[in-house]
Order: structure tokens, then sequence, then C-alpha cells
């Protein structure tokens, strides 16, 4: 669009000048670019183009870029960060954005991931209840799930120091009902704080979590439990009216014990439930019976 409107608009003002165009002004928006042009052989000057589609947004002042949006949604799943990512446009030879301005995006595109992703938790629940009446049971009938949780490190031991060697951990699980196996419920505990370490390096008095803006879900100090992540989970389902029948898991903790506690106290509170069955990840042929 930039050129055709540049060939004409020099056509009109500098009749009879052969163009030779050139880069008059540039101005890089991350991986997105705002030009002008200008011709060498006249004093023909193009006004700013934008040569990026913008994502529409409600307030005021620039929007910002698909480009730029559409990276961190990449990013999001990948295995690598921001950082990595300038490490390898600049490998490139492509001038790679400013740290800042891909966190702002970073920041913007994950709360709407966060929000769209519970939304589409409390979807997928609705169908299980949905499935159940087709399948002729009630719309709360209990389902057979399957849950595991992921540590960001390789071991649960710190072989350094005492206690654990992870600091965030993130527990799903996934039904049975269906061949597609969706997640229908997941729980995130996590130490880490960016905010609560910068305010307390510069003397503030904040423990993490409890301050404004806290990332942290359970104090450093505090070990992760697979078993309280069972029972956080649990709850969640029996909010949404998922009753559960089996827990499929691995030995590691008590994370199908935690979501026993909430079926049997919330779904059921006259605790006649049938207890679930501890059965091993392996064994899904069970499930499948
Ligand atoms: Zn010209
Ligand atoms: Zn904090």
């Amino acid at each position: 669009m930039m050129w055709n409107d540049c060939i004409q608009l020099h056509a009109e003002q500098s009749k009879g000048c052969t163009p030779r165009f050139s880069v008059a002004n540039e101005w890089k928006i991350g991986l997105a670019w705002q030009q002008s042009l200008h011709c060498v052989n006249c004093q023909f000057k193009s006004g700013m183009y934008k040569l990026y589609d913008e994502v529409p947004t409600a307030g005021r002042g620039q929007k910002p870029a698909t480009t730029n949006v559409a990276l961190q949604i990449g990013l999001q799943d990948s295995a690598i960060s921001n950082t990595k990512m300038c490490y390898l446009l600049t490998s490139a030879n492509v001038p790679p954005p400013s740290r800042r301005g891909m966190q702002k995006n970073a920041n913007k595109v994950t709360s709407i991931t966060a929000q769209h992703t519970v939304d589409d938790l409390k979807q997928k629940r609705e169908k299980i209840r949905e499935i159940n009446s087709l399948c002729g049971h009630e719309h709360n009938a209990p389902i057979n799930i399957s849950t595991d949780v992921l540590y960001n490190s390789t071991s649960l031991k710190n072989s350094y120091g005492a206690g654990q060697s992870c600091s965030q951990a993130i527990a799903t699980c996934i039904e049975w009902l269906t061949d597609r196996h969706d997640i229908i419920g997941f729980h995130l505990e996590n130490k880490l704080c960016k905010l609560g370490s910068t305010l307390r390096n510069r003397g503030y008095d904040v423990s993490c979590p409890g301050h404004e803006g806290c990332t942290a879900t359970i104090p450093v100090d505090e070990p992760i439990s697979e078993y309280r992540m069972g029972r956080e989970m649990g709850l969640s389902l029996a909010k949404d009216n998922v009753r559960v029948k089996c827990v499929a898991t691995d030995g590691d903790a008590l994370g199908a014990r935690g979501i026993q506690i909430i079926i049997i106290v919330y779904v059921t509170p006259s605790g006649q439930s049938k207890r679930l069955k501890w059965v091993h990840k392996t064994c899904k042929e069970y499930l499948l019976k």
C-alpha cells in the first residue's frame, strides 16, 4: 500500500521526474515498522505509513501491532522466553524488540489467556454434564479422572539445601468420559514473586503471599503439596457440580486423597459416596472398563 500510494502521489506532485525512492524515516515498534519514503531525484516526501495491522483496543493511544501480540501468543506455547527470543532474532540479523516492550505485551497477553482458560474450563465442565445427560445418566453422574503434577525442577529433593528444589508446580486433571480427555481442572502453586522480592530488597516489610500484586500463592518456606492441590482442584470441580468416581494418579503424593476429601465434604455431605479407588497411572484399562 505504501509503495502504490507513493508512486501515485509522486506522479501527481512531481510531473516529469523519474522516481527513485528511498527510506526517509523509519520507526521500529517491536517487530513492526513505520516508514516514510522520499524521492532522491526531487523534493517528494511521503508521510509515515504503518507497515502492520493493529489490534483494536478500547483505550486511547497507540494500538499494539498484531505481529508483537502474535509473537507473545507463540512464546506462551514454547519453552523459550523473551530473552531467548531476542537472542534468536539477533542471531538471524533481525533487529530484536526491546525487552521492556516485549514484557509489556506478554503481561497483556497472559492476563487474557488466563481469563480464557478459566472460561474454557467452565465450558468443559458444562459439556461433561451435557454428555452425562445424553448418555442417559444424571447430569451430575460421577466421572473418572486422572491427575498429575508438573514441577519446575527435575527432582523434588533439593541436593544443595533443606526443603524442596522446586518453586512452582501445576496440577492438572483430565476427564475419561470422552475420547478427547479434555483438561477439566488445574491448580497452580507458586512461591515466586518478583515484586515482593524487589520491595524487600528496597527495605519494605512485605511478605508473600499477601501484598498487593503478589504472584506467589504459598510462602517460600512452605512445601508444595499435591494433597492441597488435589483438594483445590476437587473444590473447583465440586463448585461446578462435577462429581468424581475414580482418580487415576501416580504414587508420588496424596493428590487423589485431596480430591476425595472435597468430594465427600462438598458433594455428598452425608459421606455416603463410594471411597475413591486408588489406581495406578499405568492402569488405563481399568478406567476403560
Ligand atoms: Zn521524484
Ligand atoms: Zn509477593
